[in-house]
């Protein structure tokens, strides 16, 4: 049989000092993962789980504003790259956007978060280090020069061994999922024109800008 149309390559996350690349799979995400965002966000530090598609993805250095909000938030988080056996096999620094005003819109109707979560190019990710996700160190991130959030991987409620694991009760978890870890406190609005600086203590740093609106 024939495709009707050539299918869509799975978006790929450059690996810091190797040739190879990371295809990418399925985006899982966890929410209220830091008990003192969940706490800005008036909610319960009792994880959750959604998705972005694998085509969020984006590494910068542009990354468009996105349609429809005038409230996107930035969210640094680690994200965790599986392997073959949903094994961890790197890490890196992604930012979670999200269109702040639809994800409250579709709370108050308590109905799904895709419109404010799962939109494109809602999940720069910079590059993949190679080796085990640390549970441990800085997770920072600043626009334009000023810190808005500032913690410490330690702080996870699920840290990434117990993730993975409620995840896995869930999903069959494979090779080229990532895994967004959640977001320390500090949530703000950005706009076209703000210059991001993720940063994770021993990972690669995500820098980007965003463009349009
Ligand atoms: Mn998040």
């Amino acid at each position: 049989m024939t495709d009707l149309f050539p299918p869509r390559r799975a978006p790929r996350l450059p690996i810091a000092g190797d040739s190879r690349v990371f295809p990418v799979n399925r985006i899982f995400c966890i929410g209220r993962n830091y008990a003192d965002h969940a706490a800005e966000m008036g909610a319960a530090p009792e994880p959750i789980f959604f998705m972005k598609p694998a085509h969020s993805i984006i590494t910068g250095p542009s990354v468009p504003y996105p349609p429809q909000t005038s409230d996107l938030h930035h969210e640094v988080e680690m994200v965790l790259a599986l392997g073959p056996g949903a094994e961890v096999v790197a890490a890196g620094t992604g930012v979670d956007l999200t269109r702040r005003d639809l994800q409250g819109q579709m709370k108050e109707k308590r109905a799904p978060w895709e419109i404010g979560k799962a939109f494109t190019a809602s999940a720069p990710v910079g590059a993949l280090r190679l080796g085990p996700a640390p549970s441990v160190g800085s997770i920072s991130l600043s626009v334009n020069g000023n810190t808005r959030q500032s913690g410490d991987l330690n702080q996870m409620i699920l840290p990434p061994a117990e993730l993975i694991q409620a995840l896995s009760r869930y999903f069959d978890l494979a090779e080229g999922d990532l895994i967004f870890s959640g977001t320390p406190a500090g949530v703000a609005a950005i706009a076209p024109g703000d210059t991001v600086e993720a940063r994770i203590a021993g990972l690669s740093d995500l820098d980007f800008t965003l463009t349009g609106a």
